[in-house]
């Protein structure tokens, strides 16, 4: 029942692209370089888009087979990657989730429990000031 077009795998004109990982930045500069090149042959589109945590993401379409491909650009131990997309149905839906997860792992979570833990500190010392002043009240 699925339409067959969800699950297109790579012709023989985009597939001889596909890398796992880049060794070095250089060798990611020059795979952009042919990249941009067969975009000018034509074999590839680019389309670029930004999400919600404002990182530009590259992506690619062979114009033969309308594959979707994802170039992820290596910084520091990242080694980057140049892969099929996964199925627009999957992605969007995974994306949206995945990527608020994501936001507050990343942003909210640490700064989130640092508050809880100076409230937590501030309540005990509040508590504590108060039963030292019963107790010096009392005796
Ligand atoms: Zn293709």
């Amino acid at each position: 029942m699925l339409p067959a077009t969800l699950t297109t795998s790579p012709c023989q004109h985009c597939l001889p692209f596909k890398r796992q990982g880049f060794s070095s930045e250089q060798d990611f500069i020059t795979f952009q370089d042919t990249l941009d090149e067969e975009c000018r042959n034509g074999l590839f589109i680019r389309i670029v888009e930004t999400n919600t945590t404002n990182e530009v993401e590259s992506f690619y379409q062979c114009t033969f087979c309308n594959k979707e491909w994802e170039l992820s650009t290596p910084n520091y131990s990242w080694r980057g990657y140049f892969l099929p997309k996964k199925s627009n149905a999957l992605k969007h839906e995974g994306n949206s989730s995945f990527k608020t997860f994501q936001w507050k792992g990343k942003n909210g979570c640490g700064c989130c429990l640092g508050m809880i833990f100076l409230i937590v500190l501030l309540i005990l010392y509040v508590l504590y000031n108060f039963f030292d002043f019963l107790l010096d009240a009392l005796f």
